[in-house]
């Protein structure tokens, strides 16, 4: 790099999915890492910092994509970093066990004109298959250097910052021998000149000149590199005719590009987009040839062997059943216990500070709204913590890429997608990370229509209503009815996304292009990256949205009161009272009275608070161990309610629009006019049938 050097260096970790990107960011950042939420873009990237010798390494963590041109949103986010962000280097992360698949982003990379260097991870594995890589050779034929490494226990990565220190601040590389054999273009770029491949003379002849006119707007070219935009105007990309149009000489460049398209097309009789990339893979597959050799080969794979089983035509949908059955079963079974220790706690907690504080407005504020409300929520969250490592433990280990497969045929049938499974599973454990895992879906409408149909997915959040409800109702049969709601939520996820695909979202299905990695145990670390990410978008809800719900619901029952009356009247007196008396032309079609009405609105808030909030309807007292049986008996006998109205009210709870944390996630994720399209269609869906279900009981007498 030309100048002073800088004194912070600003390195993004980029490459394919499940390449090792995560795991070496972890290696390198130590535990200087954080998660940073980045303006204009609402995906999580990670942000981490290393110092040596005096420098600042500063990493971002990329979402893993197979290309630059941008069908995914993780695609989108990646590209858009690079272009506008414009990073000193690029850290591209390959698995070297896979180099030819992996280096058709690395040819990529390198014309963005961004300097950029490869970490060969997963070199251990290489090893173990016997996979010899030169890693020399292979640095001299892409012109980009590469290192070893193996993100699991940090092994290369001072080496791996020696190369970003010798491409960032030392002398400007020699030019190898592959320059001189014609096997690259230098073309301008950050920091001097940099190299990208040569298409060959004939898809070079229609590069050249389209080259020459986009450099011609040195300040759109700060933006969109020459030789990178016109490749990918050669591939046809949506996006770079986009981007085009802000180009001073607009009209002579698509022209240009165009004809260029057209003479490919006519010479090849190919798309033109795949002349490019058979270019790609043609100069990698020489690369390969060169620099990679199987010393042996492994006599048998441990992945094959198991997938012939899990994998199999006909045992892999039940398998996966299994799997999630056995996922729910040990989250709840293991669940229990420290949601019994946090139950104590917090009733303790709240015991003490009623010994502590004299009886009043004080005492009731912080026993009742503070500690009854937020202990409520966080006693779930070890539930979620669980649901949460089971899931990532099965993506790590290498199993949801197959859950995908395994899955795409059924889901296809209802317009949903393979890759949509993921998502709705984590939909189980909080909506709002799973909505954000819907960024990897490709399409725009299988992402829209999974993001709509996660609602239906039973929440953490939800299972105390249920919990509560069957066992005040249907003591006998309490766990069947909460399995129930479940399965219904399921049932219903895969009718709406079925309407939505043929209506308003209509559209070819997008092919299922994914690749299956190798079973790989997983790491602790890894592990606990992936649960700590997804558990504290809960925990921060729990600390802020649901602490704030718990007080406004305690104001709203407290207040304004008249002394000396009875509690029962003093809360019909209350503003939430008044509320609810409003409202309850809403729900008493449904069989509903106020009280009712008062819990699902503070349910929108966050459905955690709804158990509590009719707890202080009900006037049941905090005192510990009774306080849930106190609740049940006193649903039970509420001349207001019965099994039906039970029922219908776990159905209502189950579909109507989730807590506003998610609704808020619908609206970053999708835009307003899909959350208002979400909250009609649930409310709707849910209301309505509430109202069937109610109204066919009071008919049938049940
Ligand atoms: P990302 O999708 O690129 O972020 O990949 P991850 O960092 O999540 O890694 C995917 C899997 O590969 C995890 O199970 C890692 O533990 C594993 N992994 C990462 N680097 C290495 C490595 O160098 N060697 C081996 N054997 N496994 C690795
Ligand atoms: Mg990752």
């Amino acid at each position: 790099m030309s100048g002073e050097p800088k004194k912070i260096l600003r390195i993004a970790l980029a490459g394919n999915p499940n390449s090792g990107k995560t795991t070496l960011f972890n290696a390198l950042t130590g535990a200087h890492h954080k998660v940073g939420n980045y303006p204009g873009v609402t995906v999580e990237k990670r942000e981490g910092s290393r110092f040596r010798a005096g420098r600042e390494y500063r990493f971002i963590d990329l979402p893993g994509i197979y290309s630059l041109t941008a069908y995914s949103m993780d695609e989108v986010v990646t590209r858009d970093f690079l272009l506008d962000e414009r990073p000193d280097l690029i850290m591209d992360v390959l698995d070297s066990t896979n180099l030819e698949r992996h280096l058709y982003l690395c040819l990529q990379f390198q014309e963005l004109g961004i300097p950029v260097v490869g970490a060969l991870n997963m070199s251990d594995e290489a090893d173990a298959k016997g996979i010899r890589v030169d890693e020399k050779a292979l640095s001299a034929i892409l012109g980009v250097p590469m290192t070893k490494t193996v993100g699991t226990h940090g092994g290369g990565v001072e080496a791996l910052l020696d190369l970003a220190d010798a491409v960032a601040y030392g002398p400007s590389l020699s030019v190898p021998a592959a320059e001189s054999a014609g096997l690259f273009k230098m073309s301008a770029g950050m920091g001097g000149p940099r190299r990208s491949i040569l298409y060959g003379t004939e898809l070079e002849e229609r590069l050249d000149p389209l080259e020459k006119v986009l450099s011609g707007d040195v300040a759109f070219c700060a933006r969109f590199p020459a030789r990178w935009l016109a490749v990918k105007l050669l591939e046809k990309d949506a996006h770079a005719y986009e981007a085009l149009k802000s180009h001073s000489d607009f009209v002579v460049a698509e022209q240009l590009a165009k004809e260029a398209v057209l003479w490919v097309e006519r010479h090849y009789r190919k798309d033109a987009e795949i002349v490019v990339s058979e270019q790609r893979y043609g100069y990698i597959r020489g690369a390969v040839k060169e620099a990679v050799s199987i010393v042996r080969k492994p006599d048998f794979s441990v992945t094959e062997m198991i997938d012939k089983v899990i994998m199999n035509r006909f045992l892999a949908l039940p398998i996966f059943v299994a799997v999630l059955y056995g996922v729910f079963q040990t989250t709840f079974v293991l669940g229990e216990y420290p949601m019994a220790w946090l139950e104590t706690f917090f009733s303790w907690l709240g015991g003490g500070f009623q010994d502590l504080i004299p009886a009043g407005f004080l005492r009731s504020l912080v026993v009742d709204g503070i500690i009854g409300g937020v202990g409520g929520v966080f006693s779930f969250v070890p539930l979620i913590v669980i649901l949460f490592f089971l899931l990532s433990l099965l993506e790590d280990v290498g199993y949801m890429s197959r859950a995908a497969f395994a899955t795409d045929k059924f889901l296809h049938s209802f317009g949903l997608h393979g890759q949509s499974i993921f998502p709705m599973m984590l939909g189980f454990g909080c909506s709002v990370p799973a909505i954000m895992a819907a960024r990897t879906l490709k399409s725009p409408r299988d992402r829209i229509v999974t993001i709509l149909v996660i609602p239906f997915m039973s929440c953490g959040a939800k299972l105390p209503i249920y919990v509560l409800l069957s066992a005040a109702f249907f003591p006998e049969h309490a766990a069947n009815l909460v399995m129930s709601m479940y399965a219904i939520g399921v049932a219903l996820s895969l009718m709406s996304a079925f309407l939505l695909k043929k209506t308003i979202l209509k559209g070819d299905p997008t092919p299922f292009v994914m690749e299956l990695p190798p079973y790989r145990a997983p790491t602790i670390r890894g592990l606990m990256w992936h649960v700590g990410e997804k558990s504290w978008l809960y925990i921060k809800k729990a600390g802020t949205v649901i602490l704030a719900t718990s007080l406004l619901i305690w104001v709203v029952t407290t207040f304004p009161r008249y002394e000396s009356a009875a509690p029962e009247q003093n809360l019909e007196y209350s503003i939430a009272g008044r509320l609810g008396r409003i409202i309850e032309p809403i729900f008493s079609p449904l069989g509903f009275d106020w009280k009712i009405g008062v819990a699902v609105i503070t349910g929108f808030a966050a459905k955690e608070t709804v158990v509590s909030t009719l707890g202080v309807l009900y006037r049941v007292g905090q005192e510990a161990d009774s306080a849930d049986e106190n609740l049940r008996s006193a649903l039970r006998a509420d001349p207001g309610l019965n099994p039906l109205k039970g029922f219908v009210l776990m159905l209502f709870m189950l579909l109507i629009p989730p807590c506003f944390a998610t609704l808020a996630t619908i609206r970053v994720e999708l835009g307003s006019q899909w959350l208002i399209f979400s909250f009609v269609w649930l409310f709707g869906l849910g209301w309505g049938l509430s109202f069937l279900v109610y109204r066919i009981g009071m008919f049938a007498g049940w």
